[in-house]
């Protein structure tokens, strides 16, 4: 049986601040080291001036680990640094993304189960604004991302499709108008608990996901590398397992539903 991940994820949202240079508030959890440290190799100071988080939801370890030969190997070798990431209970999309972006555990930014309320807490999104920095979410409608940080004075780029997504978000990539842009992507989740965490829809999702923060990179590379210091995530929210044999689901404290694994590059 596999163990539970150490590195949480409510650290992400001071590794993200750090990288930035704007301090988390003292409640957020510390931020990974790893990752500040993989960031100090590549650029000689462990800061950059453009985050790209993107978020492709409930990729599990165990699925990254099964797929590694098939897909996953292609994301590991373009990438700067690979970490076991452990998600927030219960491992849900609304709860582990608050997580996330807050550096609090549920019990304290209060989203505790599949509700999708606004968060009043302070997120890595206030703590930039308030430094005078710009952020961007991209995500689709009705999705936990586009609903639960709204009404902060940064911008929602709101669609019914994944791929007028990816589209703004290469826009915006290409305007470089905004010091942090999040991608949320549903597509493994959604065929996961339609079909099942490893059948043909799911693994395509999982493809697709690999190949679009590939593309991110080659954008990032293309029209930002002369200009700014870049850190671009592959940072998913939580796991999954199979159920009565076949269909997906997640929520529970096992391994499986709460690790997940999380990519860095450096560009
Ligand atoms: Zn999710």
């Amino acid at each position: 049986m596999e163990d539970f991940n150490k590195i949480c994820i409510t650290q992400v949202a001071s590794t993200i601040l750090s990288l930035l240079d704007v301090s988390p508030n003292e409640q957020m959890a510390q931020p990974v080291n790893e990752v500040l440290s993989a960031a100090q190799k590549k650029f000689g100071v462990n800061k950059c001036d453009r985050v790209v988080m993107y978020n492709p939801d409930a990729i599990a370890f165990w699925i990254y680990k099964k797929f590694y030969k098939k897909y996953l190997w292609q994301l590991d070798s373009n990438v700067d640094i690979t970490l076991p990431m452990l998600s927030v209970f219960p491992p849900v999309t609304p709860v582990c993304f608050g997580s996330m972006y807050s550096g609090l555990q549920p019990s304290e930014h209060g989203i505790q189960s599949y509700t999708k309320p606004l968060l009043k807490c302070d997120t890595v999104f206030d703590r930039l604004i308030a430094a005078g920095k710009k952020a961007a979410i991209v995500s689709t409608a009705g999705d936990s991302i586009s609903l639960i940080f709204l009404e902060r004075k940064m911008d929602y780029f709101i669609y019914k499709t994944v791929k007028e997504c990816n589209a703004k978000a290469a826009e915006l990539i290409k305007k470089d108008e905004y010091d942090l842009i999040v991608l949320y992507n549903a597509d493994y989740d959604y065929w996961m608990h339609r079909s099942s965490p490893t059948g043909l829809p799911a693994k395509n999702a999982l493809r697709k996901n690999v190949a679009e923060y590939l593309e991110l990179k080659k954008l990032i590379q293309a029209e930002w590398k002369d200009r700014h210091r870049t850190a671009l995530a592959f940072a998913p929210d939580h796991g999954c397992h199979r159920v009565f044999g076949l269909l997906g689901t997640h929520g529970i404290n096992e391994p499986c539903d709460m690790n997940t694994v999380h990519s860095w590059s450096f560009i």
